[in-house]
């Protein structure tokens, strides 16, 4: 029967648990890596069309703008706002979707909700006088607070929307970038920030046939609620009579497959690796918490989820939720005294089997059928893929409807104009639902869909060629007058708004500056560059052995790991709070050490 069974940690043997995630792992590896997945485009273009607004028409700009902030999603929105708060009036925004929001303009399938506690993943909540109603919020209100922020801030003044950037190249005699995109524009801007967001671009898995299929068929970023009924709550009754076939169990399926599973005839979940679902445990907001809340809370809550998260001490955790929890155990392991770096990684990996056991057993607990409930446990350890929180979506394959097609690694074989192919077996379907990511190790140009050419032509991806090469992870010589907001080489913490805040008010501050100082060019020494690279290089904790362990999945670059590059790529070690002690005594030295203004 369905009961729940975190709470309970069975007895396990780590050599056994070694060998089983060894063989796990090499069921799933494939020599073809990032390269087995499709990029969407010509005969896929479709799969990209936006399916929420009509075309917005408008001549092209050929002016000159002081700020361009590129994405519109909760970087860009931040960015935008703190701008703002410092002064700057003149803000022109680009962004690819027909409104504000990013990852949650494009992510409305059913089900779809933040996975961080709303009171920490909603930007700008004090800024915009807004509470969530709800601890883990769903789309359509974040879409809105999306909106809201922009309305706040007057960011829709001068917004590009539906519009791609083709290209940003330096322009030398003007001292400005010039920007040209896929509406005909062709414009100057002297500073411009870079917020593209990392995952934006939806893929399609690389199998044979996947253009035959007769029937109809979406990525789940882009959902046909005029084909399914209902909306991003559910209610999709428009699929009673239909038979769906769902490729992929990651985050995003997780949180559709429960609905999908309501309202379908027939309702098969292709799975090639089980996710891991802990505990949900949504509610809704207490007006006799949130009315108690004093000036700066936002910012403190994040501060103390961070801290936990990433391994330090807070008095209390505020938060209370599965990421404390599993990070705060695993990372806290670390914090032995006297233990040897050999004893420290053991015990973490004692702590990463006990929790996994946990999840497993919930599995076991909460699906009724034997053979279905061990297909859905996950043998790998905790974070070589995303998390999962759930308590519904274990639950559906209770239903009559529903079925767990397990491929055993394998991925389908292939689609046909009926259906999907699996182990041997064809599927007749109605409709082919797509969860299957979005592109994480191709090419920066091809993710963000343009080209930066810097000084003298020289291309970011080239110079970044050998390894991502920056200073605070934001600026990079060559480049002048251009600030990136990504999470290679700044500090890292589980809930993303918190980075990319840091990263908003520190760009504002340097841009303020450059105003204040009437500089034309700002750009950094290769000197402050090559030390900050330094820094993260030997702060990194990243291991290769963790990495080639795991199965494969876009955390580690689909089972190949690059090398020791990922210490170079990969996020500043000490985590967000560390960063942000760095940023925050640099600003307060007040000599803009390694920037250089002309
Ligand atoms: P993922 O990349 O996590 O999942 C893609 C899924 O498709 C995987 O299960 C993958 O299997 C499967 N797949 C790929 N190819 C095949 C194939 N040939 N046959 C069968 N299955 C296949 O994408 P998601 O959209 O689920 O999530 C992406 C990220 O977006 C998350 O990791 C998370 O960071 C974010 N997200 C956040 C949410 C939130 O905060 N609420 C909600 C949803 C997403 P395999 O694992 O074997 O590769």
């Amino acid at each position: 029967m369905s009961t729940d069974a975190t709470t309970q940690s069975p007895a396990f043997d780590p050599e056994t648990l070694r060998r089983k995630y060894r063989e796990e792992r090499d069921k799933r590896l494939r020599a073809e890596g990032n390269a087995q997945y499709i990029e969407i485009k010509d005969e896929f273009g479709h799969y990209l069309e936006d399916p929420y607004v009509a075309p917005i028409v408008r001549a092209p700009k050929t002016d000159t703008v002081e700020f361009l902030v590129i994405g519109g999603g909760f970087a860009g929105l931040l960015a935008g706002a703190r701008l703002r708060e410092a002064g700057v009036e003149e803000i022109r925004m680009i962004e690819k979707g027909g409104d504000f929001g990013g990852t949650w303009y494009w992510n409305r399938y059913p089900g779809a909700a933040c996975d961080t506690e709303a009171y920490i993943y909603l930007p700008l909540l004090e800024e915009t006088g807004y509470i969530p109603t709800e601890k883990y919020a769903k789309a359509p209100e974040i879409l809105a607070h999306s909106k809201r922020i922009g309305k706040h801030f007057d960011l829709y003044r001068d917004v590009l929307f539906q519009t791609q950037i083709t290209e940003l190249r330096w322009n030398a005699d003007a001292s400005a970038w010039r920007v040209t995109t896929d509406r005909g524009d062709n414009f100057h801007a002297r500073f411009v920030v870079m917020a593209n967001g990392p995952l934006n671009r939806p893929k399609l898995p690389g199998v044979a046939g996947i253009g035959s299929f007769k029937g109809h068929s979406f990525h789940t970023s882009r959902w046909d609620y005029d084909y399914t009924g209902g909306d991003s709550y559910g209610n999709l009754e428009k699929l009673k009579d239909k038979r769906v076939g769902v490729i992929g169990t990651g985050a995003t399926a997780v949180q559709c497959v429960p609905h999908l599973g309501a309202s379908a005839k027939a309702l098969y979940v292709f799975q090639r690796t089980p996710s891991s679902i802990d505990v949900r445990a949504n509610r809704k907001t207490d007006p006799d918490w949130s009315n108690t809340l004093q000036p700066g809370w936002q910012r403190r809550r994040m501060e103390n989820f961070s801290t936990i998260t990433g391994g330090g001490f807070a008095e209390v955790d505020e938060v209370m939720d599965g990421w404390t929890e599993i990070i705060g155990k695993l990372l806290r392991s670390r914090n032995m005294k006297g233990s040897t770096p050999t004893e420290i990684i053991r015990t973490i990996e004692l702590a990463d089997f006990e929790k996994m056991e946990q999840i497993r057993a919930r599995a076991e607990s909460v699906v009724e059928d034997r053979e279905t409930a061990e297909n859905l446990k996950p043998w790998y350890r905790q974070f070589c893929k995303r998390p999962c929180f759930h308590d519904e979506y274990l639950q559906t394959f209770n239903r009559p409807g529903v079925k767990l097609i397990d491929t055993n690694g394998k991925g389908i074989e292939r689609i046909t104009e009926k259906g999907i192919v699996a182990d041997g077996e064809e599927y007749e379907l109605d409709c082919i639902i797509y969860a299957s990511g979005f592109e994480v190790g191709t090419p920066m140009e091809r993710r963000a869909g343009y080209q930066v050419y810097g000084e003298g032509g020289v291309a970011l991806s080239d110079k970044w060629r050998a390894g991502v090469s920056t200073m605070f992870g934001m600026h990079t010589n060559g480049f002048p007058n251009l600030l990136i907001m990504g999470l290679s080489q700044v500090g890292g913490s589980a809930n993303i708004p918190h980075v990319i805040d840091v990263q908003a008010r520190h760009i504002a501050y340097v841009l303020k500056n450059a105003v204040a100082r009437q500089a034309r060019i700002l750009d950094i020494s290769k000197a402050a560059e090559e030390d900050w690279v330094q820094k993260v290089v030997a702060a990194s904790v990243m291991s290769l052995d963790f990495l080639e362990t795991c199965t494969p999945g876009y955390y580690n670059n689909e089972g190949q790991p690059q090398g020791e590059l990922i210490r170079r790529n990969g996020a500043y070690a000490p985590g967000i709070m560390a960063f942000s002690r760095i940023l925050d005594a640099w600003r307060e030295e007040g000599s803009l050490a390694g920037v250089e203004f002309n």
